[in-house]
């Protein structure tokens, strides 16, 4: 059995590849779920959708996430009421939405919704979000009077595009959340866990906030092998370094490394990083050079098998 710990497109190119390598139903996923918002009522899980999307065959190819083909009358529409619309929530996109809402307002948690989300679009590997309670990532900026805003995840990343400077990083309701059923479980009992190429501190981080989580992963160590998603000392894509840096998390490979050492043995890094590999090692982190630039799923196979065979 495989786990993988993950966020949105990073983690989603990475196990488009992964299916390819292996069983598709030997893989179960845990997704982050504090990226999560409530938009026209409508409770909007981004990470799972963008994978499921993913691993379906239906996402939008150059975007990463949100369907392909997508149209936007409904969305459009509201700008009729004078609505602001910043988030762009697609028709195609709003059917999942109305779902899931619906199904969780007749009680059921998000982990069934989730899975009756994931069966109906024919998945083999298992996605389980990481927590059925609700958790929410807070980003709090600097304005340029000195003053301090706390902004919802998807109101500084979407609406204020990523403004800065960040100041602090909150998980909202993380310290009293439980990880869903099956989770822990799944890390106990996997062969390998893999940290996906996603962002260290809103898609890895709010998972390993979870009371119990990282203390699993810990017990794991030597099975357990990530990703960087840090590429000659930037993100490939999102705004991972203006989260990192404020937090003292050093943005290379070697940050990355360091922020995990302590339930991750093993890093795979980029070849153009080949040269921090005595510092990762240092770390008591076993590093392991490849290429890791997703520029196709051929690549994120070879990646995947690479990621696999580093603690084989
Ligand atoms: P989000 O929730 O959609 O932002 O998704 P993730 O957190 O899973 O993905 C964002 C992270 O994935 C960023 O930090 C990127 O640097 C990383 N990423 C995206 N594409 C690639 C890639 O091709 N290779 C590597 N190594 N990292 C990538
Ligand atoms: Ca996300």
């Amino acid at each position: 059995m495989l786990v993988a710990l993950a966020g949105g497109v990073g983690a989603a190119r990475f196990l488009s590849g992964l299916v390819r390598v292996v069983p598709e139903d030997v893989l179960t996923v845990i997704v982050n779920t504090a990226d999560d918002e409530t938009f026209w009522g409508l409770k909007v899980s981004p990470d799972l959708d963008t994978i499921t999307y993913t691993l379906a065959g239906c996402v939008h190819p150059e975007q990463g996430w949100g369907r392909v083909d997508e149209t936007f009358t409904v969305i459009d529409g509201l700008a009729r009421f004078g609505c602001d619309a910043w988030f762009r929530l697609g028709d195609h996109d709003l059917s999942t939405h109305l779902f899931r809402t619906s199904r969780l307002a007749e009680g059921a948690t998000l982990a069934e919704v989730t899975e009756e989300i994931t069966r109906a679009w024919g998945l083999q590997p298992k996605l389980l979000p990481m927590s059925n309670d609700r958790v929410a990532t807070r980003v709090t900026i600097r304005d340029d009077d000195g003053s301090l805003t706390n902004l919802a995840m998807q109101d500084w990343f979407v609406k204020e595009r990523s403004r800065g400077p960040v100041t602090a990083v909150d998980f909202d309701g993380a310290m009293e959340a439980s990880p869903a059923p099956g989770v822990l479980e799944a890390i106990a009992t996997a062969d390998t866990v893999i940290v996906c190429p996603s962002n260290p501190v809103i898609s890895i981080g709010p998972i390993l906030a979870i009371p119990g989580i990282r203390e699993a992963l810990k017990e794991r160590r030597d099975r357990v092998v990530g990703i960087s998603p840090i590429i000659a000392g930037a993100p490939v894509k999102g705004p991972a370094d203006k989260l990192m840096a404020p937090l003292g998390i050093e943005v290379t490979c070697v940050g990355v490394a360091r922020a995990y050492a302590d339930f991750c043995g093993t890093l795979v890094i980029d070849s153009l990083d080949a040269r921090h590999t005595t510092a990762i090692e240092e770390l008591g982190v076993h590093a392991v050079v490849t290429n890791t630039l997703m520029t196709d799923a051929r690549v994120s196979a070879a990646l995947a098998q690479c990621t696999l065979e580093a603690v084989a």
